[in-house]
């Protein structure tokens, strides 16, 4: 027992395994893009590796239109102001999602309304959405979970059927297709984040897609200041929510990397597949491998057979330096609000916030650290009954 970091032992790692993905492109190819804006100046406003990074995006997402933002953040908050209804008030979204949500809505200006997720695929569905509509719906936004998609033509053909604007939040779901078409296509518009620790790493950004140009020339104006031209300014309002140069140059050179990043987190994900799938109490999120998609997120659940709580498992891991996290927990509507949003009742959201944990992956954790891992969940499953005795002993010091 003493040997387990959390009683005072070593950690098992001593550079920490994070849940991030924390990819690192060619440096070499960095340095090349990022030459091209420093020989002409041009180190923001649409320069070359902007223009390029949009191109190569539409491309890859094969829609009409991309445009890149500072954040993924921003990204949404001006795509939520300008798609949402005129006189109405209420975002529905599901609640087991990414933690700064409410506040992208807080800043568009509108009320949360959460939505219920389904039960095996943690994703919101045309029927939990088509619960949540009232007089006052403004807008669905749409969030993908992080293993999987939502059924994006479900969600669009509610949309339609009742007329009401769509916005996805893409982040998690940059490189999966579903049955009808490359996700980036759907709805009003996508939204997709270049922070460090996703697919697409530009440092930090954020970019949306759409097949909509009025949209498109609306939020390009809106990202600067509202100029729409030579010493004309719009009258919606502006602000400055642009990308550098140095950040597309990052972006570009991790997109020239992303099949590769790809190949390598699905042999990631293989090896914890191979390995969980002998660890009872433990099942790993199966990704629908039917069509292309990313493999970047390992989840688990702790299932009820698995004899340790989930919190002092990740307490155990975190102590070795194994960076577990909770999977949204907690739910949205369940955490504390300044800003205005309607109270929900949402048991499986609840019940499943409880289950999940993240588990480390990215360039960063390679094959031999995914079966230390895996062999030090099997220990702790194997001497469950001294860890309990040792932990509630810890406890009552
Ligand atoms: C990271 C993330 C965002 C925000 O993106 P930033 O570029 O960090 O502002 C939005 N939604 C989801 C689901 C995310 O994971």
């Amino acid at each position: 027992m003493s040997e387990l970091a959390y009683f005072g032992g070593p950690s098992l790692f001593e550079v920490p395994k994070s849940t991030s993905n924390l990819l690192t492109p060619d440096v070499e190819k960095f340095l090349t893009y990022s030459k091209a804006f420093y020989h002409e100046h041009q180190y923001t406003n649409n320069g070359p590796n902007v223009k390029a990074l949009e191109q190569r995006l539409a491309e890859f997402h094969q829609v009409k239109h991309c445009l890149v933002f500072s954040s993924g953040f921003w990204a949404l908050a001006l795509a939520m102001k300008y798609l949402k209804l005129e006189g109405k008030t209420e975002v529905i979204m599901p609640s087991l999602t990414y933690r700064r949500m409410t506040d992208i809505c807080a800043w568009a200006g509108l009320t949360p309304k959460f939505c219920e997720v389904d039960e095996d695929t943690l994703a919101m569905t045309a029927q939990s959405v088509e619960d949540c509509i009232t007089s006052q719906t403004a807008l669905i936004l749409a969030a993908h979970p992080i293993v999987n998609c939502a059924d994006a033509q479900a969600l669009e053909d509610l949309s339609l059927r009742y007329n009401l604007p769509l916005l996805f939040d893409s982040v998690e779901s940059v490189y999966e297709d579903l049955p009808q078409g490359r996700v980036g296509g759907f709805g009003a518009a996508e939204c997709f984040s270049l922070h460090a620790c996703k697919l697409i790493n530009g440092f930090g950004g954020g970019y949306l897609t759409t097949n909509d140009s009025t949209l498109m020339e609306t939020l390009a104006a809106q990202r600067t200041f509202g100029i729409t031209g030579l010493d004309t300014i719009g009258v919606c309002g502006g602000f400055n929510a642009k990308l550098n140069e140095m950040h597309a140059a990052m972006a570009l050179a991790s997109l020239d990397d992303v099949d590769e990043q790809v190949r390598l987190n699905e042999a990631r994900y293989r090896c914890y597949q191979e390995r969980l799938s002998y660890i009872s109490g433990i099942r790993l999120l199966e990704f629908d491998d039917a069509q292309r998609c990313g493999f970047k997120n390992i989840v688990a659940e702790i299932e009820d057979d698995w004899p340790l709580s989930r919190s002092d498992t990740i307490k155990l891991l975190n102590a070795e330096n194994i960076l577990a996290r909770v999977y949204y927990d907690p739910p949205l509507h369940k955490k504390r609000m300044l800003f205005p949003h309607i109270p929900a009742a949402l048991p499986i959201s609840e019940r499943l916030s409880q289950r999940f944990v993240n588990l480390p992956c990215g360039q960063q954790v390679s094959l031999e650290d995914i079966g230390q891992i895996i062999d030090f969940l099997e220990f702790v499953s194997e001497n469950h009954r001294e860890i309990n005795a040792a932990l509630r002993e810890r406890c009552n010091e």
